[in-house]
C-alpha cells in the first residue's frame, strides 16, 4: 500500500465532493480528489456564445447529446461509453452521468431551492417514508453559508414553502418576463401565488467569478463563472488552499478495508493506463453521486462486510427517489404577435409556482401527500429546431406563423415529491461488468399511486391557470401517461440514506457510516426523503456541514 499522503480521499467533484473538499482544504486538510471523468475547463471549452443557427439540426439534442449541441456535458448523458447499467424486467429507468471534472454540476439548471421544517419531518406528519435525523433549524446557518458561496439570486416573500434566508444572503433576483407575470395573474385567480426562482446564478460579481449578463443559453456552461459549477469556483478556490490535488481519469472501483473491518483507502482504475492503483488514506469520502457511490459501497465486499461495505442495515441501494416529472403547455393567444425585445434573462425562469398546498392536505382535502411546484418555460428563447412547434406547410405563410408564435408559448414542468417505496431500488448485477470489469447497477422501479394522484392534480391544475390565460391545453393525458421515467428528473437522492438508527439506515446525520467512522457518503444518497425542490443545494449544504464536522473530528484525532 502506498504512503499516507492526504488525511482525506474525496469520490468525485461534483457537487457534493467539490463542497467537501472545499470545506476541507479551507480547515487545513490535505485532500486527493479522483475523478473518473476527463479533466475539463469552462474557460476555454465552452461553448457559451455558439448560437444553435452555427450548429447540424439547429442544435436540435441527438444520441450523443440529449440536451442539444451544444450542451456543456463531456463524455456523459443517459448513456455513458463503456458504462452500462441494466433494469430489471419492467423497469423503465434513465441514469445520466456526466464523466467530466465537476460533473452535473457544469450543466444543470442551477435551481436552488431550501428544504423547509416542513419537508424534514414528513413522516411525523403522515406516517409515509422517514424523517430526517435533525431539525432544520440545525440545518439554516449552513444553508445561508452555502448560498452565500455559491451565490443564489431570489427573494424572501414570506411564501409558507419558502423558508427565508438570513438578510443579505440572496443576490437580487432578475426581473419577471411579461410571460411570467401573465401566469401569476392568471394563478393569482386560483388563490395560487408565484415567486422568484432562487437559482444558483449570479446577479452581482463574488470572489474570482463574474455577474450574468442575460444573453446566453447556461446549459452550454458559463465560461465566465456566473452559473455556479465547482470547475468555476470551489474546483479552483479549494486549489487556492494548496492541500487539493485532483487526480481525473480515475475510476474507484472499490473502498478498501483490513482485517478488522476499517477503511484503509481505495482502489482505483487508472482509465488512461487501465491500471489498478491502491491509495491509502485516513478518510474516505463517497460524492461519486448517489446511485454511483452505492455500487461502490456494494462492490467493496470483504469477510468483515460479506454484503458491501456499509450495508449491515441491508439499506444500501434502497430507498432510491427521483422527483416526479410531467410537462404541459400552450400556445398563450394573447402573446402572438407580440414585440419583438431582449427578454433573454438568466435562461430559466424568474418567477415559478411553489407548492401552495399545505393547508389543504392538512386538511385532508387531498388525495396524495406531499407537494409539487412548476417551473415555467417561456419567453423569447434562442430558436432552435423547433421553433415552428407542430405547423404543417410551407413557403412565406408557414414562416409568417412561427413567426407570430414565437414567444407565445409557456410551459409548465411539473416536479414534485416522491415517497420512498419497496420497488425502487439498485442493486448489483452479477452478470454484467462495464469496461474496466466492475459489476454494473441494476434498477428496480415503479411509481405508487401517491406519485400518480400528484400529477393528476398537477395537470387539472395547470389546464385551470393556462384556461385563465386563454389558452387550451387540450385534453389531458393519463397520469401514467403524462409522468416521466424514474430518473428522468435527475433528482436520484435516497440510496445510502441517512438515519437515526444504524439498523434502517447506512448512515448517521454526520453522512457518516455507522460500520466504518473513517468512511463518510457526502452526496444525495444520504437523503432521508426527496422533497420536491431541487436537491442539489441541499447536498452542498449538508456536504458543507458534514465535512466541517469531519474536519473538527480529524483535528481533535476522534477519527
Ligand atoms: C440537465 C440537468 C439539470 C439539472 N437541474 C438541476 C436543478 O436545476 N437543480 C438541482 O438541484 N439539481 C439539478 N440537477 C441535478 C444535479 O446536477 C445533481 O443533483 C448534482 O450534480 C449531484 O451532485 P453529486 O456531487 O452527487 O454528483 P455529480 O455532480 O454527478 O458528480 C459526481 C462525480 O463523481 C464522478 N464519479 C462517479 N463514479 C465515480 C467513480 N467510481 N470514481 C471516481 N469518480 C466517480 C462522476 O464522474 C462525477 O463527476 C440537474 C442535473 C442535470 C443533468
Ligand atoms: S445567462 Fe448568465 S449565467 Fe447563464 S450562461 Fe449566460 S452569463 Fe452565464
Amino acid at each position: 500500500m502506498a504512503d499516507v499522503k492526504h488525511d482525506v480521499i474525496v469520490v468525485g467533484s461534483g457537487a457534493g465532493g467539490a463542497m467537501a473538499a472545499y470545506e476541507l482544504t479551507k480547515s487545513g486538510v490535505k485532500v486527493l480528489m479522483l475523478e473518473a471523468g476527463r479533466d475539463y475547463d469552462p474557460k476555454t471549452e465552452t461553448p457559451m456564445f455558439k448560437r444553435n443557427g452555427e450548429a447540424p439540426l439547429m442544435g436540435a439534442g441527438n444520441v450523443d447529446k440529449d440536451f442539444g449541441f451544444y450542451d456543456a456535458t463531456v463524455d456523459g448523458g443517459w448513456t455513458v461509453p463503456d458504462e452500462p447499467y441494466t433494469m430489471a424486467e419492467g423497469t423503465e429507468f434513465l441514469w445520466w452521468r456526466a464523466r467530466m471534472l465537476g460533473g452535473r454540476t457544469n450543466h444543470w439548471g442551477r435551481y436552488s431551492l431550501r428544504f423547509s421544517e416542513h419537508d424534514f419531518k414528513g413522516k411525523s406528519r403522515d406516517g409515509l417514508g422517514a424523517d430526517w435525523p435533525f431539525e432544520y433549524d440545525e440545518l439554516a446557518p449552513w444553508y445561508d453559508k452555502t448560498e452565500t458561496l455559491v451565490g443564489v439570486c431570489g427573494a424572501n416573500t414570506g411564501h409558507e414553502d419558502m423558508p427565508p434566508s438570513s438578510p443579505g444572503v440572496l443576490q437580487t433576483p432578475p426581473t419577471p418576463r411579461i410571460t411570467e407575470l401573465l401566469v401569476a395573474a392568471a394563478a393569482k385567480k386560483e388563490g395560487i401565488d408565484l415567486a422568484p426562482m432562487h437559482r444558483a446564478v449570479l446577479t452581482a460579481p463574488k470572489d474570482i467569478r463574474s455577474k450574468c449578463f442575460y444573453a446566453t443559453p447556461c446549459g452550454h456552461g458559463c465560461s465566465i463563472g456566473a452559473a455556479f459549477q465547482t470547475t468555476t469556483s470551489l474546483i479552483p478556490l479549494a486549489r487556492e488552499t494548496g492541500l487539493l490535488e485532483v487526480v481525473t481519469d480515475a475510476m474507484v472501483r472499490s473502498v478498501d478495508t483490513d482485517d478488522d473491518g476499517k477503511v484503509t483507502g481505495v482502489t482505483y482504475v487508472d482509465k488512461k493506463t487501465g491500471k489498478d492503483e491502491k491509495l491509502s488514506a485516513r478518510v474516505v469520502i463517497l460524492a461519486a453521486s448517489a446511485c454511483e457511490s452505492a455500487r461502490i459501497l456494494l462492490n467493496s465486499k470483504s469477510k468483515k462486510h460479506p454484503n458491501g461495505l456499509a450495508n449491515s442495515s441491508g439499506q444500501v441501494g434502497r430507498n432510491i427517489m427521483d422527483s416526479t416529472g410531467a410537462n404541459i403547455g400552450a400556445m398563450v393567444p394573447a402573446l402572438r404577435n407580440r414585440p419583438r425585445y431582449n427578454e433573454d434573462g438568466h435562461t430559466s425562469n424568474h418567477l415559478f409556482i411553489p407548492w401552495w398546498g399545505h393547508q389543504a392536505q392538512a386538511k385532508g382535502e387531498l388525495d396524495f401527500p406531499r407537494g409539487y411546484h412548476f417551473e415555467i418555460g417561456s419567453g423569447f428563447r434562442e430558436p432552435g429546431s423547433s421553433v415552428a412547434g407542430d405547423l404543417q406547410g410551407y413557403g412565406k405563410a408557414l414562416k409568417d406563423e412561427a413567426k407570430a408564435n414565437y414567444g407565445a408559448y409557456i410551459g409548465f414542468a411539473l416536479r414534485g415529491e416522491m415517497l420512498p417505496n419497496e420497488h425502487c431500488y439498485m442493486e448489483i448485477d452479477d452478470k454484467v461488468t462495464d469496461k474496466w470489469g466492475i459489476p454494473v447497477a441494476k434498477f428496480h422501479w415503479k411509481w405508487s399511486e401517491h406519485e400518480l394522484n400528484q400529477i393528476k392534480h398537477g395537470l387539472e391544475t395547470a389546464k385551470v391557470i393556462f384556461a385563465n390565460m386563454g389558452a387550451d391545453v387540450g385534453e389531458l393525458p393519463t397520469p401514467e401517461e403524462a409522468i416521466l421515467k424514474g430518473g428522468e428528473i435527475i433528482h436520484e437522492v435516497g440510496s445510502t440514506r441517512m438515519g437515526e438508527s444504524p439498523t434502517d439506515s447506512v448512515t448517521n446525520q454526520w453522512g457518516q457510516t455507522w460500520d466504518c467512522n473513517n468512511l463518510f457518503v457526502m452526496d444525495a444518497g444520504v437523503f432521508a426523503s426527496n422533497p420536491h425542490k431541487n436537491c442539489t443545494l441541499t447536498i452542498m449544504t449538508l456536504a458543507m456541514r458534514n465535512a466541517d464536522w469531519l474536519a473538527t473530528q480529524m483535528k481533535q484525532g476522534v477519527i
